[in-house]
């Protein structure tokens, strides 16, 4: 009889839980009556534990209580504190905290700035660049989770605005995972793949 292979780890779904270990998911089952997909109690457990009038507010002073609900879905959770490859951690450095806030901006708007990505659901790898982890962590990966963690509606293009706040989200997550990234760019050597 064929064993089911184990779960691949980074193949972690937005809807995973763990509500056993206090990890949730708050992406709601049904559509609201506008279309929208929000935020509420857990969809397994119920557990109600954030409050969505202040999160969908985008305010960026509010961001820190934003991370911390953040990090009560296991998706999230997962992308806060998963350790970071040393591909992403180089590609940092090289960039230095300057640039990486350019490439933030222009990563928010190749995928998920459009009003559909073609690969919509899918367009943010898992590893190899620290703003991929940041957008899962902060929920900026696809318009799903854009739609239900900061209530902008799927099947627009995002506004100038929009853009800006979830490119300030992804450097707020650099500055709490790499707090001592320079502002600057220095040289990393590149890494080898010895035998
Ligand atoms: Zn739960
Ligand atoms: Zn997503």
């Amino acid at each position: 009889m064929a064993t089911k292979p184990p779960l691949e780890p980074l193949a972690i779904s937005c809807t995973a839980t763990d509500c056993d270990n206090d990890l949730h998911c708050f992406l709601q089952k049904k559509r609201r009556d506008d279309g929208m997909r929000v935020g509420g109690p857990c969809r397994d457990c119920g557990a109600d534990l954030v409050q969505w009038d202040r999160i969908t507010t985008r305010n960026r002073s509010d961001a820190e209580y934003k991370f911390r609900a953040m990090k009560q879905e296991l998706i999230r959770h997962e992308f806060w504190h998963r350790k970071l490859d040393q591909r992403a951690v180089n590609y940092a450095h090289r960039k230095g905290r300057q640039l990486l806030k350019e490439a933030a901006k222009a990563r928010i708007v190749s995928s998920v700035g459009g009003a559909k990505h073609p690969r919509e659901g899918r367009q943010t790898p898992f590893e190899g660049n620290i703003l991929y982890y940041a957008q899962h962590a902060v929920a900026a990966c696809c318009r799903k989770c854009i739609e239900y963690w900061h209530g902008i509606e799927s099947g627009r293009a995002l506004t100038e605005p929009e853009q800006d706040y979830l490119a300030d989200l992804l450097m707020l997550y650099v500055k709490e995972r790499l707090p001592n990234l320079a502002n600057q760019p220095i040289k990393v050597p590149p890494i080898r793949n010895n035998p």
